[in-house]
């Protein structure tokens, strides 16, 4: 048998089952290195780069140990913001297929408390939830996590970085002692090294290698002049013409400013950083995602942990001071199988940062000249995003939204891209020529009722 696969695990047919029909083939190797000891009740430190699986690799643990009929919270997942958190609901809701009335609820900030009080009194299985709004429930004491048997640290850098450090102790303060606690971090920093003997016990580091073979991503350094930087970012869009283009800025003064020039030339750029409101960044990760934006202009901290897929270009506007962040950045470029693109441009006080990358990276940087640069043009993005005020709560579903603009709108299913839905807007990806013309003809209407809707302005 083959060892990476999934039935070499003690898991129910019914739980294999699940995981083989989301398409999961074999284990990916963050999840071959963790799950045995997981599922052995383990704690266990483990690092690997974002798209690694790391998901499932706790997931699964979780779900196995999971008692349905005994209504308590059983497992905590901390997460460092509220759309890695959905993301992790959702993966989780995938692989609890196979048991019934699983129930994940997720507790972030940015809503209501109310209704996740009530949701609480319901009861849930499983919380996934930010530390800070955890902290605020455990303060009004709307939240028992005295019956945690597992606790995962998802991204536990990030929360650190984010000024979590003080809330996620509080939170451990109340949970049992006896319990399994699983700490993913994409870095291993000092912080989460120094507390790690009082987090877990006796945990398995796991360290899957985040260096990319050369052959995985085609990585291409310039030198550039410091002065002329955000020109450089808008000669090499137009140069190689990436459809998605994922930009890092090393500040965040940096990523507003260049989302500025570069829109500014007509290219349809957005800034993603560290303090956006919840609903801005919903909107622009969700633009992003579905096409209609070229460029997403972020910082290290704004982007980690992302599930962005299918982008053509990762492009280093400043040199990554960290030489593990480098490597990150450029993990992401690549469609599939396909071989990834990386672009970094370097200015002349930049080229220590670029020594210790090569380093890291145990081969050395590959130079060329800006003078192959042509203007090729970049062509305005696929899809344009359209605003819909109702959603969710307004029981809206996808399945209207699709039939809404394949029916009444005169659209065939591919000139519909992504459809997003929160509770009170939804979004979708239509096909950037034929959009006008479909919402004249849909006037408004989803399942005979009338919503406010609107393309969203470059
Ligand atoms: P990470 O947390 O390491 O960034 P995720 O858990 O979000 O990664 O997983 C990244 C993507 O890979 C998700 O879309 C997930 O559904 C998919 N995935 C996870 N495990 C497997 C697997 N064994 N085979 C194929 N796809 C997988
Ligand atoms: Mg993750």
């Amino acid at each position: 048998m083959n060892t990476s696969s999934f039935s070499a695990l003690p898991l129910s047919p019914a739980f294999l089952d699940t995981i083989a029909s989301l398409g999961y083939a074999s284990m990916t190797p963050i999840q071959a290195a963790c799950l045995p000891a997981v599922l052995d009740g383990r704690d266990l430190i483990a690092q690997a780069k974002t798209g690694s699986g790391k998901t499932a690799a706790f997931g699964i643990g979780v779900l196995n140990k999971l008692n349905p009929r005994f209504f308590a919270i059983q497992a905590l997942v901390l997460c460092p913001t509220r759309e890695l958190a959905d993301q992790v609901a959702k993966e989780l809701r995938r692989l609890a297929r196979f048991a019934d009335n699983v129930k994940i609820l997720t507790l972030c900030g940015g809503v209501a408390m109310g209704p996740q009080i009530g949701s609480l009194e319901h009861g849930a299985h499983i919380i996934v939830g930010t530390p800070g709004r955890l902290r605020d429930h455990l303060g009004r004491r709307t939240l028992d996590l005295s019956h945690v048997e597992t606790l995962v640290l998802d991204e536990a850098d990030r929360m650190v970085d984010m000024g979590f450090f003080e809330d996620i102790e509080n939170i451990m303060r109340a949970l049992p002692r006896k319990r399994q606690t699983l700490l993913f971090s994409a870095t291993y920093p000092d912080t989460i090294r120094q507390h790690a003997g009082t987090f877990l016990r006796n945990p398995l580091e796991i360290k899957i290698e985040a260096r990319h073979g050369n052959e995985k991503i085609e990585q291409r350094f310039y030198m550039i002049e410091a002065e002329a930087r955000n020109q450089a970012v808008i000669d090499v869009l137009n140069h190689f013409t990436p459809e998605s283009t994922l930009a890092f800025c090393n500040t965040k003064i940096h990523c507003r400013e260049l989302t500025e020039a570069l829109q500014a030339r007509g290219i349809s750029a957005l800034a993603l950083y560290g303090d956006l409101e919840q609903r801005d960044r919903d909107e622009i990760l969700v633009r992003f995602a579905n096409r209609s934006a070229s460029v997403l202009v972020a910082t290290d901290v704004a982007a980690r942990g992302l599930d962005i897929h299918s982008l053509d270009l990762v492009l280093n506007v400043d040199v990554a001071r960290d030489q593990e962040v480098h490597v990150h950045r450029i993990g992401r470029s690549g469609r599939g199988d396909e071989k990834g693109l990386a672009v970094t441009l370097c200015a002349d006080a930049d080229k220590k940062w670029v020594k210790l990358i090569e380093a890291y990276q145990e081969s050395p940087a590959h130079w060329y000249e800006r003078s192959e640069w042509r203007s090729n043009g970049l062509p305005k993005p696929p899809m344009v995003t359209l605003i819909i005020h109702g959603g969710r709560k307004d029981k809206l579903r996808p399945g209207d939204i699709v039939g809404a603009f394949t029916n009444d709108g005169g659209l065939n299913g591919d000139q519909v891209g992504k459809i997003n839905v929160f509770d009170h807007v939804s979004f979708v990806g239509l096909e950037r020529s034929v959009a006008n013309k479909t919402l004249l003809r849909l006037d408004g209407r989803i399942k005979g009722r009338q919503f406010k809707m609107r393309l969203i302005e470059e």
